[in-house]
């Protein structure tokens, strides 16, 4: 199953997106991004809860 992050969706005013499978790795590069061009550093579990907020079941991520 795959989905599709996008930076916007979570607060910024941002193109960035990526797609791939729903997996904690493709998580850790939305994460890395919010660090790399924001300068927040979430953690890999708020991440986490801020798509299942937006309707991801947490057990549909891959945890790879
Ligand atoms: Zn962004």
């Amino acid at each position: 199953m795959t989905i599709k992050l996008e930076c916007k969706d979570y607060g910024f005013e941002c193109e960035f997106s990526i797609e791939g499978r729903k997996s904690l790795s493709l998580i850790e590069q939305l994460r890395e991004h919010f660090e790399t061009e924001h300068g927040i550093d979430y953690s890999t579990d708020a991440v986490i809860q801020m798509i299942v907020n937006r309707g991801h079941s947490r057990d549909s991520i891959r945890k790879e």
